[in-house]
């Protein structure tokens, strides 16, 4: 496995394997790598033959006050988990190289930039998607695998890729948890045992409105109104959203028949956590004749 920390290397890389006919699967994280992110690893496998992942904590997706500066950084142990996965290039730039002085252009992907997350985290998306395409042409990827995990950035990027017309096809893999339910997080490192224990009410918060879209329920406002009943039973979990939403637009549905995202964030003591639910379509009932 190569790691590669300069820019231009790693465009020549790429130029090299496409000359080669390999095609370019593409895995961007910020590193502190998990099964979560080894499972799109595996995802990006199965659609090309060679395999990057890159590995930077951006700088422009977080807030002043967030946590750019204590977020876990473990190139090594990332590096040797990835080997394990038989990834072919890792693409580690410094943040000078990725922002030199002077740097201005930013994409912004309007209107869904500014919801859920972004709405409380201002700029976020915007700093996601400048990175991410920023990538994109240093990696010219045949394909670029996300996590559903985070359900507004997949929306965001789809978007984005979308309107810039990039010949890029994204893939999206499922939410990787513990046995318990708890949504795979490099943030999951912040918790306490105890916060640990309280965080499993948004997973209980969206195994409720689960069952009761299973049983048929299909107004929102009813299964919002679940959800908040057992999000309010934790004391602990300071509510940032629970929506029911379109998963393209991100905007909200008074109905879940034609299949709606459940997304919620809160925080816990100083860690914020995302996590979401994808409801099917409803099957309609077949006419009789
Ligand atoms: P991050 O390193 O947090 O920026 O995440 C990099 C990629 O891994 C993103 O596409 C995330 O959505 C994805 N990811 C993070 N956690 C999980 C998880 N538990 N299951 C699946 N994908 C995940």
């Amino acid at each position: 496995m190569r790691i590669i920390h300069d820019i231009g290397e790693m465009q020549a890389a790429s130029r090299a394997a496409r000359v080669q006919g390999l095609t370019i699967g593409f895995v961007p994280t910020m590193g502190a790598l998990h099964e979560g992110h080894l499972s799109l690893v595996r995802h990006a496998r199965a659609h090309a033959s060679l395999i990057v992942v890159s590995i930077f904590v951006n700088p422009l997706q977080f807030g002043p006050s967030e946590d750019f500066a204590r977020y876990p950084r473990t190139l090594q142990s990332d590096c040797a988990k990835l080997e394990g996965e038989g990834v072919d290039l890792v693409f580690a730039p410094s943040a000078e190289q990725m922002y030199p002085a002077g740097a201005t252009t930013v994409v912004h992907v309007q209107e869904l930039s500014e919801r859920l997350d972004g709405r409380s985290r201002p700029g976020h998306f915007r700093g996601v998607s400048t990175v991410v395409a920023k990538l994109f042409h240093i990696v010219q990827p045949d394909c670029a695998v996300f996590g559903q995990k985070d359900a507004a950035q997949v929306a965001v990027l789809r978007r984005m890729v979308r309107d810039l017309n990039m010949p890029i096809e994204m893939i999206v893999a499922p939410i990787v948890r513990e046995a318990d339910g708890l949504a795979l997080s490099s943030r999951n490192a912040y918790l306490s045992a105890d916060e640990r224990r309280q965080w499993l009410v948004l997973h209980r918060a969206l195994q409720q409105v689960a069952a009761l879209a299973n049983s048929g329920e299909t107004d929102s406002e009813r299964l919002r109104a679940a959800a908040l009943a057992i999000l309010a039973s934790e004391p602990a979990a300071q509510l940032d959203y629970f929506e029911i939403i379109d998963q393209d637009t991100l905007e909200a549905v008074a109905d879940i028949s034609n299949g709606a995202l459940a997304a919620v964030a809160a925080s816990f003591g100083k860690t914020r956590l995302i996590d979401n639910l994808l409801l099917p379509e409803r099957q309609r009932p077949e006419r009789r004749l």
